[in-house]
């Protein structure tokens, strides 16, 4: 996979992508991520990349030409630039969720805009974006973070970014429920005991004690994505009964 993303802050992100499974992914060249400068895309001496907006009014807006440039270049640098995901992160884009990221570790190629000030000059959305994504319903100053937040739930997803694969196949959202709690060494700790179960080295029940925490928390957190559990039926070889008196 390659990621492109195009800043005016690159310093923002570059300590998180060179850190834990982000940067083993990229030293396993699994992925390559590409951080672009935006104002090296300006002409002028000041290296602006904000102006005041038409219309008037508080705040600046990203100006287009260093976008308009940037993509350019990043187009002319692949073999085929037809179907290139450039997503604009955005407090008015699609909800991000777990399906999405899930849906992102497939594409080969992502290219992240991050916006500042009001916003990007809406002509490179027009004009470029493909797919505006959003991280949550509140403000950030700018899309660095929640680029990197898609960046990083997208990497891990990648067969060979995490050891072992069956550890994010688990994680929550994965199966429309929420995880169970885990526990490590000491087996007792100032006098908090871990569940006997996980101790007793029977496979079968520490999957259904882990099941059926899982089923509890997601029921008593997020019943909304028990319903959807249930309806599609994941694989997973519940009975009727569990769920009874939960969804
Ligand atoms: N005027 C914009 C609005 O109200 O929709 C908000 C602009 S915000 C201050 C500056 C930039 O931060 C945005 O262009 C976007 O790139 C990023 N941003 C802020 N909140 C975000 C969110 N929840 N999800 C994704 N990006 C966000």
């Amino acid at each position: 996979m390659r990621i492109d993303l195009v800043t005016a802050f690159p310093d923002l992100v570059q300590g998180p992508l060179e850190e834990s499974i982000i940067k083993r992914a990229q030293d396993k060249e699994l992925v390559r991520i590409i951080v672009h400068d935006l104002r090296e895309f300006t002409t002028d001496k000041h290296h602006k990349v904000d102006d005041y907006p038409y219309g008037g009014g508080a705040g600046m807006v990203m100006k287009p030409e260093p976008f308009f440039r940037s993509l350019e270049q990043i187009s002319a640098s692949v073999e085929d630039s037809r179907n290139l995901k450039i997503i604009y992160m955005s407090p008015q884009g699609e909800l991000f969720n777990q399906k999405m990221a899930n849906e992102l570790a497939h594409d080969e190629h992502l290219i992240f805009l991050c916006g500042h000030y009001k916003g990007i000059d809406e002509r490179v959305v027009e004009e470029f974006v493909t797919d505006e994504i959003s991280i949550g319903d509140y403000v950030l100053s700018g899309g660095e973070l929640p680029a990197l937040v898609v960046i990083d739930s997208v990497v891990r997803l990648i067969p060979g970014a995490i050891s072992d694969m069956d550890s994010a196949a688990t994680d929550s959202f994965q199966q429309d429920l929420l995880d169970c709690p885990y526990y490590t060494r000491p087996e007792e700790y100032r006098g908090l005991q871990v569940p006997e179960v996980l101790l007793s080295g029977h496979h079968e029940n520490i999957r259904k004690w882990r099941r059926e925490q899982s089923l509890n928390r997601t029921t008593s957190r997020r019943r909304d994505l028990l319903s959807n559990h249930r309806n599609k039926k994941n694989g997973f070889d519940r009975t009727e009964d569990e769920y009874n008196g939960q969804a």
